[in-house]
């Protein structure tokens, strides 16, 4: 009776286990059952928010369900890394962020979260050139004037940034640092609403991505004094690069990656890993990309390897210019 009750107990545990497995590979195989939720650290209307609603629509159709784009604002976008890294990895919660994924460790004493421990990763998307802008009605026209405008009254001038960990903060202080200016610096929730004061004159300067600005270089409606590319760019040719009008090997480029909470199942990873290379292949996402001279990623950068490895490198590469450029926190 012993044995019998003992080999009773062996095959239940074994249909159990074998049913738990079958199930977890069953609902491994069948998801998404839900909609999925994009998380963008950055306020609507911005650059990160305009890349990931250009996505989620693409993503969504080739998943089968809906991608719902969520804004979650704050310092600089920690805040979100550190909702998402707490998030359950099931792949409902996938996160869409920019080189601040590398550089807030630099800007930050300490963060709630370790972007190389608790994120899995889907892939790199698209890398952005940024300009240096001003309000239409600055009494400077060119890089010259400009430099002498902010000699001249110092924090008397305004600076608007998306918040330590923003590319437009990190821009905006390299700058300073390299004019060996200070100005006043604004923070935002995203740079959509400080542009959105840059247009109406509130704010004096701007960095800022090229994703919603080049309409507005274009038509006067903003100023702009260089890019932070080594080549000028396309659509603004006019536009001189920040380098060529003497701040040498100013570079800025915009990387922006796709992340999940870590332990997300491989299965799940590879099928919104085949979303996003779907949804960057989609025409219609590729021509309003590449009209703001945003670079879609190649292939081999769209992996998570791929994003991996420039990461740990952006990581390496930013700690020292942030402490050298003492703009840290
Ligand atoms: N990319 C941010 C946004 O979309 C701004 C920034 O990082 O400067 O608002």
């Amino acid at each position: 009776m012993q044995m019998k009750k003992f080999l009773f107990s062996g095959i239940a545990a074994a249909l159990t286990a074998g049913a738990f497995l079958s199930t977890s590979a069953l609902a491994q195989n069948n998801w998404p059952t839900k909609s999925i939720t994009l998380v963008v650290p950055f306020a609507a209307g911005g650059p990160t928010d305009t890349v990931a609603r250009l996505i989620a629509v693409p993503m969504g159709q080739s998943l089968g369900q809906t991608v719902i784009v969520e804004n979650v604002n704050g310092a600089g976008g920690t805040i979100a890394s550190t909702k998402v890294a707490r998030a359950a990895p099931d792949g409902y919660t996938i996160y869409l962020h920019h080189m601040g994924m590398a550089t807030a460790n630099a800007l930050y004493d300490k963060l709630p979260y370790d972007p190389l421990q608790n994120f899995d990763y889907i892939g790199q998307v698209a890398d952005v050139p940024m300009v240096l802008l001003g309000k239409k009605d600055l009494p400077a026209n060119n890089f010259k004037e400009l430099e002498a405008y902010i000699k001249a009254n110092g924090s008397k001038v305004t600076m608007a940034n998306a918040g330590p960990g923003a590319v437009s903060q990190l821009c905006g202080l390299l700058f300073q640092s390299r004019m060996g200016v200070k100005l006043t610096n604004i923070p935002y929730k995203g740079t959509g609403p400080a542009l959105t004061d840059l247009l109406g004159g509130q704010v004096d300067l701007l960095c800022d991505q090229t994703t919603q600005t080049i309409p507005y270089i274009k038509d006067g409606r903003v100023k702009a004094f260089g890019t932070t590319t080594l080549k000028r760019l396309p659509a603004i040719p006019n536009v001189p690069t920040l380098d060529e009008q003497g701040l040498k090997g100013f570079e800025v480029k915009v990387w922006h990656g796709m992340y999940t909470p870590k332990g997300v199942p491989k299965p799940i990873l590879d099928k919104l890993n085949a979303a996003l290379k779907k949804a960057l292949n989609t025409p219609d996402v590729r021509k309003r990309l590449e009209d703001a001279n945003i670079d879609i990623v190649s292939p081999d950068k769209m992996t998570p390897t791929g994003l991996k490895s420039h990461l740990e490198a952006e990581i390496n590469r930013w700690g020292p210019i942030i402490r050298k450029s003492n703009i840290a926190d």
